[in-house]
């Protein structure tokens, strides 16, 4: 049987020279595993291609692997070291133009600057987007100073896709279970609470053509929106929004189904979402390209569904 042609979103890579970023995550890894991942994240050809063929991924959107330069406490190396990532990155996409295509990694210690190379990376090196990793230093995408920011993701029309990173404090609730602290739990809870920080406190009303992309079936928050209407409405706390906010999903929040590879999980996003809301992604190098195809094609959606899920959505909204 001909497999469904994929596009995925969520497939990271390793910037030479940027490794020490991800310290934070990696040092738990068997080194075994580590030398696997580091493999995979600097290969552009057949460890990549190989598995993308096997797997019948048309073409993946690329990413610097979290949290990149938004670890970096020097804010005029963080600019400078983006824009030798993204222009590696240009690279690697120029080789294989067909099968990759670009998102940025933003320099977000600067918003003016992190608008500016967004711009550049868009209109010179065709990039399809950003990704940013969660908050930068501790500061969230709430943060007033980030207007800018929004502004330019508006003007442009390119989505952003906020990925996870590890909380800016730890979590209390979790205290002493370092096993919760990460990919199981902890970074769901911070990336959807970063997710409803920018929701809430007006962000789509302010730019109302704004994108954002959430991984791992949303964390969780599809499955939450009922209760955001009824627990906002009951405890609004002074904050006015246009919409309610069960609106903004599926409009401003669109989520893929990377790292998450439930059907029933899938069937529900879709029922809360919308079928042109939920994309493909695997999550590569951390997740399995195989896995992730073969739930795909095997899950219960009719052939239009699986079809949007899988190529069409993407293909309308990064204009492939
Ligand atoms: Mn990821």
């Amino acid at each position: 049987m001909a497999k469904i042609k994929k596009i995925a979103l969520e497939e990271h890579f390793m910037t030479p020279g940027f490794q020490s970023y991800s310290k934070s995550y990696q040092q738990h890894l068997e080194p075994h595993v580590f030398e696997q991942l580091a493999q995979a994240l600097t290969d552009f050809d057949e460890i990549r291609l190989g598995e993308m063929d096997r797997a019948g991924i048309d073409m993946v959107i690329l990413s610097q692997t979290g949290p990149g330069v938004q670890a970096e406490l020097d804010t005029p190396t963080a600019i400078v070291r983006a824009r030798e990532s993204n222009d590696f990155l240009a690279e690697q996409v120029s080789r294989h133009p067909t099968r990759y295509a670009g998102f940025a990694c933003l320099p977000m210690q600067d918003p003016n600057a992190a608008a500016n190379e967004l711009e550049r990376t868009v209109t010179q090196l065709g990039f399809k987007g950003a990704m940013v990793n969660g908050h930068t230093n501790g500061v969230y995408l709430d943060d007033p100073s980030y207007d800018v920011f929004w502004e330019k993701m508006q003007a442009l029309d390119v989505p952003l896709y906020l990925h996870p990173t590890d909380p800016s404090q730890p979590l209390i609730a979790a205290e002493g279970h370092p096993e919760l602290a990460g990919a199981t739990w902890g970074w769901g809870v911070e990336t959807g609470t970063h997710a409803l920080r920018i929701l809430f406190s007006g962000v789509f009303d302010r730019f109302p053509k704004l994108k954002l992309i959430l991984g791992h079936m949303g964390e969780a928050l599809p499955f939450l929106r009922w209760r955001f209407d009824s627990r906002f409405e009951a405890y609004p706390h002074g904050i006015k929004l246009q919409k309610r906010p069960s609106e903004y999903f599926g409009s401003n929040i669109l989520i893929t189904t990377s790292g998450v590879c439930s059907p029933a999980a899938l069937v529900g996003a879709i029922a809360e979402m919308g079928a042109e809301s939920v994309m493909f992604s695997v999550d590569f190098p951390y997740e399995s390209t195989d896995v992730a195809a073969e739930f795909i094609e095997n899950a219960p959606l009719d052939e239009e569904t699986r079809n949007l899920v899988c190529h069409g959505n993407a293909e309308r909204i990064f204009k492939l």
